[in-house]
């Protein structure tokens, strides 16, 4: 994978490839994507650049031994941490995983899950892989040069995992380098996000499929302005939806809407701006609001899967946010 091969983000891919031409490269690198985005491809891109012995400053040249290991995720430096299911371990799956990335660099949890046979939502990294990425690093580079990490959905290390690799990437070894790819980076533990740079990829997280924005946004402003009379009123026209699929729509809606919120309050994007209301509603909630409120849209979205009242449903979400942002 050569940078020229990624259509769009042109600005972010300029600025990994001035990274390694200044020499300036970063120990630790977050990119954040929507599921099924480009992260995988940029990174791998950015990789093969970093480990090319003939390339220019953009580019790697994409044929010398080392871009053609690196292309086919072979290359002895380069490790790859992603979640399993208890028994299992990135290193025993990693054929599977290999196999799936070349074909289809593009890949989401769900195929990720399927291409390794597991259950995607009750995956996790345990603190069995931090100890062998760790491991790994204590070797020296095989072909003595960088030593990588790719952690695939860091949001899904445990805190034990999270607090082993977090030494690492504090104080780390000469040319070692972490690239992180997350979907939810509000789940990514703080102490590990804050000691990575950040890169956001593709637009930002939307739902097209829910066609009643307004509905977010009464019950936001409501909660912005700290009414509860106001914010139970719009609960009470969301549980009036159509149907469970709408209910389950607008969860997913406001979901992506509170990790826009994170984002801005992070200052997380680069290339890309916030879209919608979130940018507007970032700045008068509180820090924690976004982490808060996506646990309890998780939490509504379940109670409208198991068929309770519409009502007390949404009655329960609008009474938690007012809570949260308190
Ligand atoms: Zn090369």
């Amino acid at each position: 994978m050569r940078f020229s091969d990624i259509n769009g983000n042109a600005d972010t891919l300029k600025a990994l490839s001035g990274m390694i031409s200044s020499g300036r490269i970063p120990h630790a690198l977050m990119f954040i994507e929507p599921d099924g985005g480009p992260a995988f491809s940029v990174a791998m891109a950015y990789l093969q650049r970093l480990y090319c012995h003939s390339g220019t400053a953009e580019d790697s040249c994409g044929e010398c031994p080392s871009c053609n290991r690196v292309g086919k995720l072979i290359h002895p430096d380069i490790h790859f941490v992603f979640p399993t299911t208890s028994g299992q371990s990135s290193v025993s799956l990693m054929p599977q995983f290999r196999a799936l990335a070349l074909e289809n660099p593009r890949f989401t949890e769900a195929e990720l899950g399927a291409a390794l046979g597991i259950d995607s939502k009750s995956s996790l990294i345990p603190v069995a892989e931090a100890r062998e990425v760790l491991s790994q690093l204590s070797l020296s580079a095989l072909e003595g040069g960088w030593r990588s990490v790719v952690i695939y959905l860091p949001e899904k290390m445990n805190q034990e995992a999270a607090n082993r690799l977090l030494k690492a990437i504090e104080e780390p070894e000469p040319q070692t380098e972490f690239i992180l790819i997350t979907h939810s980076p509000e789940k990514v533990l703080q102490t590990v996000a804050s000691r990575c740079q950040r890169l956001q990829l593709g637009a930002p997280v939307k739902a097209p499929e829910f066609d009643q924005p307004e509905l977010l946004d009464d019950l936001m402003d409501a909660i912005v302005r700290r009414d509860l009379y106001d914010a139970l009123e719009a609960g009470e026209r969301i549980s009036a939806l159509p149907s469970r699929e709408s209910a389950k729509a607008f969860c997913k809606y406001a979901s992506d809407a509170m990790r826009n919120v994170f984002l801005a309050q992070q200052k997380m994007t680069l290339a890309q701006t916030v879209s919608g209301n979130a940018a507007a509603w970032a700045p008068k909630l509180h820090k924690s609001f976004a982490r808060g409120a996506l646990a309890a849209l998780d939490n509504a979205n379940r109670m409208v899967e198991r068929n309770v009242n519409m009502k007390i449903i949404f009655a329960d979400l609008a009474n938690k946010l007012y809570r949260i942002n308190g």
